[in-house]
């Protein structure tokens, strides 16, 4: 398969398209590392490899940010400075688990000693999209190695740089063969193949919602444990009393960091009818600030959105914008950074939208912002979880009553209050209604690399 980059339009490598042989290889692979010196060892040297791979990471992190730009179109500074830190700092936190993932004993009627194992499930398949192909990775990997698993990581066909990179490592650092396996190829091949494998124990996922669908569909054949993280159309709430400026840099940052190829993009503003005008202009001046550039330039802020097939979804998207009768107030193109090639796109902001409108109904994964009005608490509240989707939202007001209030209200897995889009490996991460289930980084995420055994032991004399 030929990898491009999305910023020059040029075939930059050529990975292996694997095919059904190679899933079969890489599952006795996985199964036979189970058994090997990785299932003897013990957790807290389990937890040591671990945290090398973060060590390793850093040590390479100028290369490995290199490739995940090139081959997602992303600046290098968020690349090399958020990024790849995040993902090293995912591997770090879930080795000091390792040692700490236990049973309990359990006071039982009659006369037995009864305690839980927490063992690891198997094998782990963990699929990942081209978005943040790094990270997305680590936050199956790092607790699925932790806990004892074995892995077989596939990276989206767009982006399969970085998760190979991530392979090298695992060898540099001495991981024992078949602990951590990576195999590229497409989804509907590939993807499908492990998501419906006999020998795999657990499918980790995120990408699009009817994928997670489908592979939710496909794995009740085996009855595999699944955990899902799919799309977003996240509401961001800015009341008329919050600290305006603070809100356009949350609201902007929301929406166009990472190119709005983001997960728990902001990519609804709702915003009080009271401050509206105001708000949507300065918005609008800012956005027209964002120049797209030349993603390795570390000067570089907007990259490229990733792939061809990408840049002619958001602009479907904008031409349904202008065609359903909202007001665009900024971007709306296609760009160009003197080089003629690239899939460029400048930042967009609607105003005027209503929540029937398509642009304010389906995620684009795009840098375009939706802007709709509401008159109070009570109407932003529903139009903030009118929607299929409860990934994230975001409330902006500096009445703590309020901030609170909302926070409770809104159906999704994460909620900032006066700001966004921050995240910490302590901290969970995961979906409300359609947008998954199960949860991604911190303790809470342990339980889904870990399957719980209860032993009886009789005691009577
Ligand atoms: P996608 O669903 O097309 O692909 C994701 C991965 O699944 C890729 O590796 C792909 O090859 C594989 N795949 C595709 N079809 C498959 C199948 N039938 N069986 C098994 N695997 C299959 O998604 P995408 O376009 O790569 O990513 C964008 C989506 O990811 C967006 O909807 C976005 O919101 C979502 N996302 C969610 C989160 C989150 O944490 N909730 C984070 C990032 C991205």
């Amino acid at each position: 398969m030929e990898v491009v980059n999305p910023a020059t339009e040029e075939v930059i490598a050529s990975v292996a398209s694997a095919g059904a042989a190679d899933v079969d290889a890489a599952v006795a692979a996985a199964r036979a590392g189970l058994d090997g010196p990785w299932g003897k060892m013990s957790a807290r040297e389990r937890g040591r490899l671990v945290s090398r791979l973060a060590d390793r990471l850093m040590e390479k992190a100028d290369e490995v940010a290199r490739l995940e730009t090139i081959h997602n179109g992303k600046p290098i500074s968020e690349s090399r400075n958020i990024e790849i830190p995040a993902a090293a700092e995912c591997f770090e936190y879930f080795a000091g688990w390792a040692d700490k993932v236990m049973g309990e004993t359990i006071p039982v009627k009659g006369n037995h000693l009864t305690y839980t194992l927490r063992e690891p499930i198997g094998v782990v398949a963990a699929i990942v999209p081209w978005n943040f192909p790094l990270l997305l990775a680590a936050w199956k990997v790092a607790p699925a190695l932790a806990c004892g698993n074995t892995v077989i990581l596939k990276p989206a066909s767009q982006t399969p740089l970085t998760a190979i990179a991530l392979g090298e490592i695992a060898i540099e650092v001495g991981l024992p063969p078949g602990v951590l396996n990576v195999i590229t190829g497409a989804g509907s091949t590939v993807g499908q193949a492990l998501v419906e494998h006999p020998g795999i124990d657990k499918v980790a996922f995120t990408g699009d919602t009817t994928t997670g669908k489908a592979i939710m569909r496909s794995a009740a054949e085996t009855l595999k444990t699944i955990t899902l993280e799919l799309g977003g159309k996240s509401p961001n709430i800015v009341l008329a009393d919050a600290d305006l400026d603070a809100a356009l840099r949350g609201v902007a940052v929301g929406i166009f960091y990472g190119k709005g190829e983001v997960c728990a993009a902001g990519s609804r503003l709702l915003v009080d009818r009271a401050i509206k005008d105001e708000f949507i202009d300065k918005l609008a001046a800012r956005t027209k600030k964002m120049v797209p550039g030349d993603p390795l330039d570390p000067k570089t802020r907007f990259g490229s959105v990733s792939s061809k097939k990408q840049l002619e979804t958001v602009l479907r998207y904008i031409d349904s914008g202008r065609k359903e009768g909202a007001t665009l107030v900024a971007g709306g193109e296609r760009a160009d950074i003197g080089t003629g090639k690239g899939y460029f796109v400048q930042p967009t902001v609607f105003a005027d939208v209503t929540p029937e409108m398509t642009i304010s109904r389906e995620e684009i994964f795009g840098p375009v912002l939706a802007a709709i009005e509401f008159a109070d608490l009570d109407e932003a509240i529903a139009k903030a979880n009118d929607t299929p989707y409860g990934l994230a939202a975001g409330v902006w007001t500096r009445d703590i009553k309020k901030a609170h209030y909302v926070a409770r209200k809104l159906q999704a897995g994460t909620v900032w209050i006066n700001t966004y889009n921050v995240y910490d490996t302590a901290a969970p991460f995961g979906g409300y209604k359609q947008s998954g289930f199960g949860r991604e980084m911190s303790a809470h995420a342990l339980q889904h690399y870990t399957q719980v055994k209860s032993v009886w032991v009789d005691l009577n004399m």
